[in-house]
Order: structure tokens, then sequence, then C-alpha cells
């Protein structure tokens, strides 16, 4: 065979540093997560090169993609989401799983500072071969970060993860991004404290399809049963879904690792019933359409900002409009005008 003429040591590094985009592609589709890594590594890169070796990788990984769950969980910093990823990713695992997480994480865009600290989470899922954590990527705008994780659902599902989970603060508007990339929403609570308390705002109990009380353990037991009642009764209130599915409210423990496996039955029933009923179908396209007008709208807005004439008139315009000289209306379409006006 020719092929054996070939120095093997070489042969595995040349596998290892994939140059064009059907050898990433390859190796993805075997699940290597090596190659996987650097696709991602290429996702997150600002590079024009890069991102269009990107784009050709997703769009050649797009007929492996969508058979995976995609699961977001959401809750306040505290409230107990690593080591609840730790109890089900473990549970996922033992059960033959393979499992990504991925994050989003909207303080580390700010800041540079992260609220949700990915390098000393999950550790033990961090080193379990058929879990695969990845940090939140940087980026400049929420929609920047989202785009990339949405992608980066794309590669990992090529890689036939079974189940991916995506992980945010619900203190922003991140799990409103979160919620538009996944099949199933999780919030994750504290016993004995109030939506308000909790920093949880109302829109976002009524996007989740399971709400699930952490810390059910030692003398909160009680606690987290009145909380249980108190927002099972809160989400009668809401109008109902147009999944038709009826949102659940469970507890459980992630520190002790109980109730865990009842949750997972609760998130499989979910997805049983939706797909079923193909709302999960029309979920998805209804994602994807959202998905195509928000990076049309993204990349107008940053096509109209490098525009020239619009840098050097923007800061006058604004004050125009703060002096109230023209209206913000009337600001915009001299700004348009002058976007659009031949060079
Ligand atoms: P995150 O910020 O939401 O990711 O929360 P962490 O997973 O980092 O947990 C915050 C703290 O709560 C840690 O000290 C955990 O050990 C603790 N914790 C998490 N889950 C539980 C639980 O089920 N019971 C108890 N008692 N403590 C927990």
């Amino acid at each position: 065979m020719a092929n054996q003429s070939i120095n093997p040591n070489l042969r595995a590094k040349r596998k290892a540093h994939p140059r064009k985009a059907e050898d990433y592609v390859a190796g993805i589709v075997q699940g290597n997560r090596v190659v996987l890594s650097k696709a991602i590594t290429l996702v997150e890169s600002t590079l024009p090169k890069h991102q269009a070796l990107a784009q050709d990788i997703i769009e050649q990984c797009l007929p492996y993609a969508g058979k995976a769950r995609r699961i977001g969980i959401t809750g306040s910093p505290g409230v107990g989401k690593s080591t609840f990823i730790e109890a089900l990713g473990q549970q996922l695992t033992s059960l033959g799983q393979q499992i990504a997480i991925l994050a989003i994480d909207p303080s580390s865009q700010v800041s540079k500072g992260s609220i949700l600290g990915d390098k000393t989470r999950m550790i033990e899922l961090a080193a379990n071969e058929r879990a695969f954590v990845r940090p939140s990527p940087a980026g400049t705008t929420l929609g920047g970060v989202a785009r990339k994780t949405r992608e980066t659902i794309i590669l990992c599902e090529a890689a036939g993860f079974d189940t991916i989970i995506i992980e945010t603060v619900g203190v922003g508007q991140s799990e409103i991004a979160v919620h538009s990339m996944v099949d199933c929403f999780l919030l994750l609570l504290l016993p004995g404290a109030g939506d308000e308390l909790q920093g949880i705002k109302r829109g976002i109990v009524e996007m989740a399809d399971i709400l699930c009380i952490n810390k059910a353990d030692g003398n909160r037991v009680a606690l987290a049963k009145r909380a249980r009642q108190e927002y099972r009764n809160a989400l009668h209130l809401f109008p109902p879904k147009t999944s038709g599915w009826t949102p659940k409210v469970l507890s459980c423990s992630a520190l002790e690792k109980q109730g865990i496996d009842d949750l997972w039955e609760t998130v499989v029933a979910y997805f049983e019933q939706t797909t079923t009923s193909a709302y999960l179908a029309q979920k998805r396209a209804e994602q994807s359409k959202f998905w195509l007008q928000e990076t049309i709208d993204a990349a107008l807005r940053d096509w109209f900002m490098q525009q020239p004439q619009v840098a050097a008139q923007l800061a006058d315009i604004e004050q125009a409009v703060l002096a109230r000289k023209i209206s913000s209306f009337k600001g915009a379409d001299l700004l348009l005008q002058l976007a659009l006006e031949p060079k």
C-alpha cells in the first residue's frame, strides 16, 4: 500500500493539524475531540481567514447535525448550576451518553471577569472522556457570543454528542439567547426565596419548561417543598404554552445527587411529547428563522457603523438629537442617507 511509505508519526501529526475544511469535517465526524476543539477555536477567532474556514467547516457539518438534545440551564450565581451539571453529566455518561457542555457567560465580555468562572468548574466532568466541557467564548457583544455558541452546537452535533447542555447565568439577556437555541429550558431555583429575591425575572420563569428547586437537602427540605408548591401555583397563572407541555416543578440536591434521575425522566418525557406533537421541529424551524434575522441585523449594523461617512457624522447627529434640534428618527434617517450615498 502506498500509504505505508508515509512515516506513521508524520501521518498522526498531519491528522492532528488539519488544514482544509474537509480534514476538519472528517475528524469531527469521527468524534475526534482534538479536531473538534480546533474547529471551535476557529469559530471563536476574529481573524477573517479563520472565520472563512470556520464557515466552510460549519456548512459541511450541517448535514450531520441536528440529532442531539439541546438543553439550556440557567439560574442565579450560586444556585448550583455547575454542581448540578456535574451530577447530571455523571448520570448521563453512566447511561452511555456522550455529552457536551457549552456556556454563555455575559459577564466575561464586560468585566473580563466571569460569573461562571469556567476554569475551576466541573472538574470531574472535564476529566470524563464521555464529556466535553468548553468554556464560554469571549466576545464584545452577547449577539456575537451567542452566534459562536450556536455554531459550536452544530460542530458538537456533527461530532455525535447525544446531549448538549448550554449553561448561562439568569441575570441578563443571555438566557433569552440560550432559550432561542435550545429545545428544553431548565431553570434552577433556590428553596425558600421568591423570584425577586433570587434575582430571577418573571420572564425567565415563564420561558422555563422545567423548574427545579436545588439544594433540597439538610434543613432546607421543607423549604424546598414549600417553594415547589409556590412555583406550581404561580405557573397556573401563566397562559398555556404553545408546546402543549405543562411546565413541571421538581426539586433536587445536586450536591447529594438526589432527584437527578427524576429530573432526567422529566426531560425525556418533554422530548417525547414535543417530538410526537411535532412541536420540536416547528420550534427548531422558528429558531433558525430567528437566527437568520439576527445575523442579518447584526451584519447590517456592522456594515453601517463601518461606513466612514457615518463614523464622521455620528457624534454630531447624536448631539443634535440630544439638544432636540432634530428627532431620533430624523437623525437615523440622515445617517442612513449618508451610509447609502454613492462614494
Ligand atoms: P453556580 O454558581 O450556579 O454554578 O453554583 P455552584 O455549583 O458553584 O454552587 C454554589 C455553591 O452551592 C457551592 O458551594 C456548592 O457546593 C453549593 N451547592 C450546589 N448544589 C448544592 C446542593 O444541592 N446542596 C447544597 N447544600 N449545596 C449545594
